[in-house]
C-alpha cells in the first residue's frame, strides 16, 4: 500500500516512513493512500466489535499489527436521548474518551514503522490514550501537559508508565515544549493535531453512525471543537461516503466552542478564512480550550462546505447541561456537556432542527473531571 503525507500548502509529498510532522515549507500535512469503499452489509454483521471492522477503509491490512494493539475501541452505542436526538457514547472507550479512535490507528502505525519512543502533548485525554496504547505497543511515551490539567487525567497517564512533562503556562506553551523536544531529539511526534493518521481513526465515528442509522447519516452532527480532530475526521468520512455514492449530500456540521476560548467560532462569524488566535480567558471545558488551533483554516472550510454553523456556549450553560445529562443517566466530563448545551442552543436558533435527526457525541467520562 503506497501511503504519503501531502502538504496542504504546496502539495509536496513525503513517504510515511519519513516521520515528517510538517512540510519543509512549514505547511501542515494531510495523508493519502488508495482507499476502498466499505461494504456496510458485511460490516453490520461483523463479529469484530471495534472500529477495525472498517479495515477496508483504513491504512492497514486485514492481518497486521493493529491486531496486537487494539483494545476494542470504537463500535460505541448510539442511544436515543429524545425524539430525533441521538447520543453516541464515546466515553465507553478503553481510556474513556473518543481519542482512542485516533490513537489506536496512530500508535498501530508507529509500531508498524518500528518506532519505540514518541512525544505528544495534550490537554489530557489524548495524553492518557497515547500513554495506554503506547504501553500496549511497548512504545515509551513522553507526554506534555499543562500544569493545570485535571489530576485524574495526569494519574491515568502516569499509571501507564509514560513520562509526564508538566509545563507551566498556556496550552500553546505545552505544545511548544513538546515540539522543542521533537526537534532536539528527532523522536516521532505522535501528535493528534499534526499527524493526519489520527483522523483515519476518528472518521470511523461517522461510519458507525451510518451503519447504526441503517445506511443514512443524520441531518446534522453536533461536534465540539478544540483542535478539530473529531470534526476533521468526520468531514473525511463525509467526503468518502459521498464519493462512493453511499450518501448524496453531506450532513451539516454544527460545531461548538466554549465562549471564553472560541477562536474558530469568532473567525466563522466574522466571515474569515483563517483563525486569529485568542487568549483563553478561562473555561472549565479544558478539553476544548485551544486558543491557537493549528488546523483552524481547514476546520472553517469543512464547516462551510457542509453549510454548517459554529456557536459558543458559556461555562454556566455547560455546567447546567452536565447536570441535566447526569439526571438522564449519562455522567460525562464537563467538557463533554458542551455538546448537549449546544443542541439546546441550536434548536432555539434553528427550530426546524427539532424535526430532524441530530447526533451528538458524549466524548469523555464523568469521572475524568471534578
Ligand atoms: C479532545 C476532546 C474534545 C475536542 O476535540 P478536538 O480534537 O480538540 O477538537 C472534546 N471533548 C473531549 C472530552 C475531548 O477529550
Ligand atoms: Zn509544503
Amino acid at each position: 500500500m503506497v501511503m504519503n503525507f501531502i502538504c496542504v500548502g504546496c502539495n509536496e509529498k513525503y513517504p510515511i516512513e519519513s516521520h515528517k510532522w510538517k512540510c519543509e515549507c512549514g505547511g501542515l500535512l494531510n495523508f493519502e493512500y488508495e482507499k476502498k469503499s466499505i461494504n456496510f452489509t458485511k460490516t453490520s454483521t461483523s463479529r469484530n466489535h471495534s472500529l477495525w471492522k472498517y479495515i477496508d477503509a483504513l491504512p492497514f491490512e486485514e492481518e497486521d499489527v493493529w491486531q496486537d494493539i487494539t483494545m476494542g475501541e470504537g463500535d460505541t452505542p448510539l442511544i436515543k436521548l429524545h425524539e430525533n436526538l441521538y447520543a453516541k457514547a464515546e466515553y465507553y472507550m478503553p481510556t474513556l474518551s473518543f481519542k482512542d479512535r485516533g490513537v489506536a490507528v496512530l500508535i498501530a502505525m508507529a509500531k508498524k514503522l518500528g518506532i519505540d519512543r514518541v512525544v505528544a502533548d495534550s490537554s489530557g485525554n489524548a495524553g492518557s490514550s497515547i500513554a495506554a496504547y503506547g504501553a500496549r505497543a511497548g512504545i515509551q511515551c513522553e507526554i506534555f501537559v499543562a500544569e493545570s490539567t485535571s489530576d485524574k487525567k495526569i494519574k491515568q497517564i502516569e499509571a501507564h508508565g509514560a513520562i509526564i512533562h508538566k509545563v507551566p503556562g498556556s496550552r500553546e506553551d505545552v505544545a511548544n515544549a513538546a515540539i522543542a523536544m521533537v526537534e532536539d531529539t528527532n523522536l516521532f511526534y505522535a501528535s493528534h493535531i499534526y499527524n493526519p493518521l489520527f483522523w483515519e481513526g476518528t472518521k470511523t465515528y461517522v461510519y458507525e453512525t451510518y451503519e447504526q442509522l441503517d445506511g443514512q447519516l443524520p441531518e446534522a452532527f453536533i461536534i465540539p471543537v478544540g483542535n478539530g480532530t473529531l470534526l476533521l475526521g468526520a468531514y473525511i468520512a463525509f467526503q468518502e461516503l459521498l464519493e462512493n455514492g453511499q450518501i448524496d449530500k453531506m450532513p451539516k456540521i454544527l460545531a461548538v466552542q466554549a465562549t471564553n476560548c472560541a477562536p474558530i467560532q469568532k473567525a466563522f462569524s466574522d466571515g474569515k478564512e483563517v483563525v486569529d488566535f485568542v487568549e483563553n480567558t478561562g473555561t472549565l471545558a479544558e478539553g476544548i480550550a485551544i486558543a491557537a488551533p493549528a488546523r483552524g483554516a481547514e476546520i472553517l472550510k469543512a464547516v462551510r462546505a457542509t453549510d454548517g454553523d459554529i456557536i459558543s456556549i458559556s461555562d454556566d450553560a455547560i455546567v447546567t447541561a452536565r447536570k441535566e445529562l447526569a439526571l438522564k443517566g449519562f455522567y460525562v466530563e464537563i467538557t463533554s456537556a458542551v455538546n448537549y448545551a449546544a443542541y439546546l442552543s441550536f434548536i432555539e436558533k434553528y427550530p426546524e432542527l427539532k424535526d430532524q435527526k441530530v447526533v451528538l457525541p458524549l466524548c469523555g467520562a464523568g469521572i475524568k473531571s471534578n
